[in-house]
């Protein structure tokens, strides 16, 4: 059984290759958002319990190999993925889509290592718009007497300042709509994470375009594992070896 540590939508459209293909796999999901766009196939859904439950359940559910294609800021799930791996001998393969480093913007945004960088990075600066996840909004709270645009998925957790205007979204955003959502709310300074990829990555585009400050929160560091950036480079990792000999 391949175990597909999830919660991206590469996790998604690997799962339903997978599936597709014939292939026993689960996928796994931490809880945390309410209505999660779920992968075809068997799902569980919750922690593991610590490296311990999770070497439990690989060894348990007999999986053959797990694939970590969590996202790029799960650090804690990647971190057991690997220890729990090492100490199995099942093999792990790290999914990891690029990040935004080679975006034609990049350089001219500021790069930080943690969230409350990014705060004082933007401190003076004039609205912001935060799109670091729900999350890490306790972060920006001093920020209270700030009109600060959020966008999230689920509701906050806590109530938020009333200065604060929130939008429940969740992507893909196109272009226009980022474009139009800068403007309209005077948009100074754009915080966001290093999540990669391009359904969110149209705001980068747009806050360039419009001379938007850009704070990029850089990702945390990862154990050394295998890694793919693609869909398909995963697959190829979890297709069985051919079998070999005369043809
Ligand atoms: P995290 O800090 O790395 O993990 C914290 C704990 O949550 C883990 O120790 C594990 O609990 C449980 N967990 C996390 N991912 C899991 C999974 N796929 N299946 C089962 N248990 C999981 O994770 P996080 O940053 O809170 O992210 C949680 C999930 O949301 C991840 O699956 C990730 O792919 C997805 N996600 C995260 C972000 C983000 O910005 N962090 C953005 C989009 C999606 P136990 O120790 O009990 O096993």
């Amino acid at each position: 059984m391949i175990l597909v540590l999830g919660g991206t939508a590469e996790a998604r459209t690997l799962a339903a290759t997978l599936v597709a293909e014939g292939r026993e796999v689960t996928s796994s999901l931490a809880g945390r958002v309410s209505r999660p766009a779920l992968p075809p196939g068997r799902v569980r859904v919750g922690g593991f319990g610590g490296v311990d439950g999770l070497v439990r359940y690989l060894t348990d559910q007999r999986v053959d190999l797990v694939v970590d294609a969590t996202h790029p800021f799960a650090a804690q799930i990647s971190a057991n993925a690997a220890t729990a791996s090492s100490r199995t001998g099942i093999p792990l393969v790290r999914l990891e889509r690029p990040g935004w480093r080679d975006h034609p913007g990049a350089r001219g945004w500021t790069w930080v290592a943690d969230l409350v960088a990014a705060r004082e990075a933007a401190d003076a600066a004039g609205r912001p718009f935060l799109t670091t996840g729900r999350q890490s909004l306790d972060t920006f709270l001093p920020w209270a007497d700030r009109a600060v645009l959020v966008r999230i998925v689920d509701p906050p957790e806590f109530p938020l300042p009333d200065r604060w205007r929130v939008i429940r979204a969740r992507g893909p955003y196109d272009y226009p709509a980022e474009h139009r959502l800068l403007v309209e709310h005077q948009i100074d300074v754009l915080l966001t994470k290093d999540s990669g990829g391009e359904h969110t990555a149209a705001k980068l585009t747009a806050a360039d375009d419009l001379g938007v400050r850009v704070v990029v929160v850089e990702r945390p560091p990862r154990p050394e594992v295998p890694t793919v950036t693609t869909v398909v480079a995963a697959l190829d990792r979890c297709r069985p070896a051919s079998p070999s000999g005369p043809t």
